[in-house]
C-alpha cells in the first residue's frame, strides 16, 4: 500500500481502474452462467441455433456411416468388383504363367497391324485389326469363300491388354468369378488377340449367331472347319481342348507364318 500511495495520481486511478474491470468482468461471468443454468425455458426456446450448431457435425459424422451402408447392403456387387481388381493384378503380375488355362501373350505393336475390317451391333461400332502377316491370307479365305456363297465377317481382331480387362472384368460380372470367366474369355495379358493373329468371325447372314455356339450351325463354320487350314488359319479351341477352355467355334488364329506359329507353339503343342 506504501507503494501505491507512492505512484502518481494518474496512475492511481489507472491501476483502480483496471481492478474494477476486471471485478465486473469476473461478476459477469459468474452472473451469465448462473443465469443460463436458472433460465432452461431459454435454453430450450432458442433450439435452431442449439440444433443447427449440433446437427451439423452430427449430419458430417452420419454421412461417414451412412456412405458404409450402401457396402454392406450390396455386397455381392462390391466383394466382386473387389475381387476383380484382385485377380486383374494377379494375372498381370504373373503374365509369363498360364491362367486358368490360358497361355500368357504379351501385345503385339499396333503399327503391326492392318485394318480388315468393321463390325456394328447397335451402339458398339468398331473397326476390327489383324498383324500384316495374316492380312493377306484373311483376305484369300474370306473370297475364296464369298466365291461359294459364304459371307464371312471378322467380329474381333488385334486386341490391347486394356480392351481384354474391360472384356474379362464384364464376364466376372455374368458368371460370377474369374475362373468362369475364363472359361470363355482369356484374362488380360492371356488373350490370343493380344497377338493381332487371332480373330472372331461370324456368318454374315446369321448375325444372330454372333460369338454364340450357334455359330457352329452355320454355313460360314461349316466351310472354315474344311478350308480355313489351307490359308493358314485354325481353330484355337475346338471341342475338349486340352487347355480347359469352352469351345469357341467363332475363334480362329493364324498359323501360316513362322512369327505366327512360334508365337502360338505352346498352345498347339498342347492340342
Ligand atoms: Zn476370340
Amino acid at each position: 500500500m506504501r507503494i501505491f500511495s507512492k505512484l502518481p495520481y494518474i496512475v492511481k486511478i489507472l491501476v483502480t481502474a483496471t481492478i474494477v474491470a476486471v471485478c465486473v468482468i469476473i461478476s459477469g461471468t459468474l452472473m451469465m452462467r448462473f443465469s443460463t443454468s436458472n433460465v432452461p425455458v431459454q435454453a430450450t426456446n432458442s433450439p435452431t441455433v442449439t440444433t443447427t450448431i449440433a446437427a451439423q457435425p452430427t449430419s458430417e459424422t452420419i454421412a461417414l456411416p451412412t456412405a458404409n451402408i450402401p457396402t454392406n447392403s450390396t455386397p455381392l456387387e462390391i466383394s466382386r468388383t473387389v475381387q476383380i481388381e484382385k485377380n486383374t493384378t494377379q494375372n498381370t503380375a504373373t503374365s509369363n504363367q498360364i491362367a486358368y488355362g490360358h497361355f500368357p501373350y504379351p501385345q503385339a505393336d499396333r503399327s503391326q497391324m492392318m485394318l480388315i475390317g468393321s463390325y456394328a451391333t447397335g451402339a458398339d461400332q468398331r473397326f476390327e485389326s489383324l498383324n500384316t502377316e495374316a492380312v493377306q491370307a484373311f483376305m484369300k479365305m474370306t473370297y475364296a469363300a464369298r466365291e461359294v456363297g459364304i459371307w464371312i465377317i471378322p467380329v474381333s481382331g488385334f486386341r490391347t491388354i486394356e480392351q481384354q480387362e474391360k472384356l474379362f472384368q464384364n464376364q466376372i460380372k455374368r458368371r460370377g468369378s474369374a475362373q468362369a470367366a475364363a472359361k470363355i474369355s482369356a484374362p488380360p495379358g492371356h488373350s490370343e488377340h493380344h497377338t493381332g493373329f487371332a480373330l472372331d468371325l461370324t456368318d454374315g447372314k446369321s448375325p444372330k449367331k454372333d460369338i454364340t455356339l450357334a455359330f457352329e450351325n452355320t454355313d460360314a463354320y461349316r466351310w472354315l472347319t474344311k478350308h480355313a487350314q489351307e490359308f493358314g488359319f485354325e481353330l484355337s479351341f475346338p471341342a475338349n481342348n486340352k487347355q480347359g477352355v469352352s469351345f469357341e467355334p467363332w475363334h480362329w488364329r493364324y498359323v501360316g507364318s513362322t512369327n505366327a506359329a512360334a508365337v502360338f507353339a505352346n498352345a498347339r503343342n498342347q492340342q
